[in-house]
Parts: structure tokens; C-alpha cells; sequence
């Protein structure tokens, strides 16, 4: 089976949530386990967070999230047109926050990876990030 989707949204904590509930909707037909399903919300959260609170620091943006299924494997990519990373290598390390101050852990990314079968990010200063997670889903239920 081949399924895709696109959403669009403003920068906006609240959307958070949204956008975990969309990705949710969107796997339910395949029936997805439990745990499987959890760690892709959160790989989503913590993409969809660093959008809002680094990609747009001071202003509200557009958030664009794509998720592609085929057959098991699934494509998700989260793009915003905000600020960008400087340094992408230093970003990706754990523990690495430019929001000491502001009780960020600097984990978002290892969590993304830990969450999913592999993580890309692409960034330009100026122009913004693209983050991309695939992940191969289990069969039906399991
Ligand atoms: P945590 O996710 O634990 O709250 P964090 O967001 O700082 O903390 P990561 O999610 O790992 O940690 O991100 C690391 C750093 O990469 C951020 O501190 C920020 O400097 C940069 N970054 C991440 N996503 C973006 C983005 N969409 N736009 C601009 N900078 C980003
Ligand atoms: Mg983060």
C-alpha cells in the first residue's frame, strides 16, 4: 500500500499536540502496536517542538509535516522556513542545546534517532530545517 499526507501549520505550542494526533490518524488504519506508535509521536513532538521554540524564535511560522507509507516503511518530514542550524554535526550530539537557560536538555535529536530507523538533517542558516525519520513498522498489531 502506498499512503501519503501533508499538513501545514502555524508555529504554535498547541500544535504540538496536533501534529502527534495527525501522525496517529494517519498510522491507524495499519494498525500499529502500541509502543511503535508512541515512539513515532514523540520523534514527531520532538521535531515539530524544535520548529517552534529554535526554528522561530521570535516570530510564528509555517510548519510543514509529510508522512509517505509504503508498504511498511514510513517517510515523515517535518520543514520549517525559520532560522536554521549553524552547525548541524554539533546540534546532532547529545546533551547539545543553544537553550541552556531555558531547562532544554539538548536531547530532541538523540531522541528522534533512538526513536526511529534513521534520522537526516538538513539546514541552512536563513532558510530553515528539514528533518527527515523513516522507520520500518512491524507488521499489523504486532
Ligand atoms: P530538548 O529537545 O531536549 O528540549 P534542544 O531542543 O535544545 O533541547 P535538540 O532538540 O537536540 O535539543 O536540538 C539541538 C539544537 O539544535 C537546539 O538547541 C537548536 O540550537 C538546534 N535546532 C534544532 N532544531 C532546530 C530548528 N528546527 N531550527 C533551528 N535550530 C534548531
Ligand atoms: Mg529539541
Amino acid at each position: 500500500m502506498i499512503n501519503n499526507m501533508t499538513v501545514k501549520f502555524s508555529s504554535l505550542s498547541e500544535n504540538e499536540a496536533f501534529a502527534r494526533n495527525v501522525i496517529a490518524s494517519f498510522l491507524l488504519p495499519l494498525d500499529p502496536g502500541v509502543d511503535e506508535l508512541s515512539d513515532i509521536k514523540t520523534a514527531v513532538s520532538e521535531a515539530v517542538t524544535n520548529c517552534v521554540v529554535h526554528g522561530y524564535p521570535d516570530r510564528a511560522g509555517e510548519i510543514t509535516m509529510t508522512a509517505e507509507i509504503e508498504n511498511e516503511l514510513l517517510h515523515i518530514k517535518v520543514v520549517d522556513e525559520g532560522v536554521g542550524i549553524e552547525n548541524v554535526e554539533e546540534a546532532l550530539k547529545p546533551f547539545y542545546t543553544t537553550r541552556l537557560n531555558e531547562e532544554r536538555s539538548g536531547m530532541g535529536f538523540a531522541i528522534i534517532k533512538a526513536f526511529t530507523d534513521k534520522m537526516t538533517v538538513l539546514s541552512e542558516p536563513g532558510k530553515g530545517t528539514t528533518v527527515e525519520m523513516f522507520k520500518r513498522l512491524s507488521k499489523a498489531g504486532a
